[in-house]
């Protein structure tokens, strides 16, 4: 058999894109098929950003840009955090990616070794653990639970950290389970991370706008400012903004650290395109009508799943706060079918059986559970939830 470096051979393949690309499939063989596997909006990117992204290749930004970005966009991401988070960074303390993704990696390869232990509240997104993995590094999964609005404590936090925890990876609101952390529940993180001086912090702060609430939204320096030398930000408009495509993530942390990131990301893909440079830049300077326009339609699908669910009975959920997913328990339901023996199966069958599209949680360290994405039309998840009923309730 041919062999591949240890690094590739050792990951796998995510789950969602499995699920993903088996439900196209079907889809395309004319199945009716349910899509609630989805991690992007169904929206389009608005129309002025679009304009913008014209305007741009029209007037030449068709080239190289500096790594860090254009100083449009880098202006850009400094007023954001200025204006939506009260956070102040100076220009040698932001940068752009290709993608959250790409700054998630630059941030963890930067930061990580062979004999460093990553902390990441479970359940969480696939990513977090692969990069994590291919710098080497141990993973240590601090479970989180129900019961606490899959919120991670002080105390399991502390029983998680090390004199080897270089990274603590925090993602509210959150992907898979729609919960979000509040300040106190922050404030409370920031005490026991005083004490570890060693330790990094990543925010992954991708799903901020998506929150169904009237609380602001908080991150850990808004918590814990005194925690800013070594937390790193990071944001985007792939949900936000319905620019999944564009592939433009932004970060903001302390000058020494960016200044590595920078290094690898200039040894690497250099930078994303020009033109989603620019229509980044648009959107982040644009005003936030259409995130407020795109949140309320997933707020009210929110409820449309949650509701659709609770009548079920035997399938618990905790109604998302934000984001646009959501993380059913279908243990009871697994328990009940005589051919399904865990959630990876029950993805299968759910497709094969019923045409609905769901993530088994396993891809989230969630056994047991589906992530739900409402990031579908209305009536395709109504009809998703009567299948559901039919079989279940
Ligand atoms: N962080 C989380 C928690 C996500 O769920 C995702 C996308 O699914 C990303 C980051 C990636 O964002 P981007 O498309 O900007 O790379």
């Amino acid at each position: 058999p041919v062999h591949f470096a240890r690094r590739v051979e050792d990951l796998s393949e995510s789950s969602i894109f499995h699920i993903g690309r088996r439900a196209k499939a079907l889809s395309d063989q004319g199945h009716d098929i349910v899509r609630m596997d989805a991690g992007e909006p169904d929206f389009d990117t608005p129309r002025w950003i679009i304009d913008a992204a014209k305007q741009a290749l029209d007037d030449g930004y068709t080239r190289y840009t500096p790594i860090a970005g254009l100083s449009i966009l880098k202006d850009a991401i400094r007023n954001k955090f200025e204006r939506e988070n009260g956070l102040h960074f100076r220009d040698s303390e932001v940068m752009h990616s290709c993608g959250a993704k790409q700054a998630l990696f630059n941030a963890c390869l930067s930061l990580l070794g062979p004999a460093d232990e990553v902390v990441i509240p479970s359940p969480h997104w696939g990513s977090y653990p692969a990069i994590a993995k291919i710098a080497g590094a141990r993973i240590v999964e601090a479970p989180t639970r129900l019961e606490d609005g899959f919120v991670l404590t002080p105390e399991t936090l502390e029983r998680c950290m090390s004199e080897r925890t270089r990274v603590v990876l925090l993602n509210t609101p959150n992907n898979p389970t729609g919960q979000i952390y509040s300040r106190d529940a922050l404030a409370a993180l920031g005490d026991v991370l005083l004490n570890y001086p060693n330790a990094f912090v990543i925010t992954d702060d991708i799903y901020e706008h998506l929150r169904f609430g009237s609380e602001p939204f908080t991150n850990i320096l808004n918590a814990c400012p005194s925690l800013k030398d070594r937390t790193v930000v990071i944001n985007g408009v792939s949900k936000a903004y319905a620019m999944t495509g564009w592939r433009v993530g932004i970060v903001a942390g302390p000058e020494l650290l960016i200044a590595e990131m920078l290094k690898l990301q200039g040894q690497t893909n250099s930078h994303t395109a020009a033109v989603s440079q620019v229509a980044a830049a648009a959107a982040l300077n644009g005003g936030l009508d259409d995130v407020h326009r795109m949140t309320n339609r997933f707020a009210q699908r929110a409820r449309l799943v949650q509701e659709g669910i609770d009548r079920i009975g035997k399938i618990d959920c905790q109604p998302a706060q934000g984001s646009f997913y959501c993380l059913p328990d279908f243990s009871r339901v697994i328990e009940s079918l005589d051919e399904v023996e865990d959630d990876q199966e029950l993805g299968e069958w759910l497709l094969d059986e019923l045409g609905i599209a769901m993530v088994p949680g396993s891809a989230f360290n969630a056994p047991g559970h589906m992530r739900l994405s409402f990031a579908a039309n209305e009536e395709s998840l109504q009809k998703g939830m009567e299948r559901l009923q039919k079989a279940f309730a």
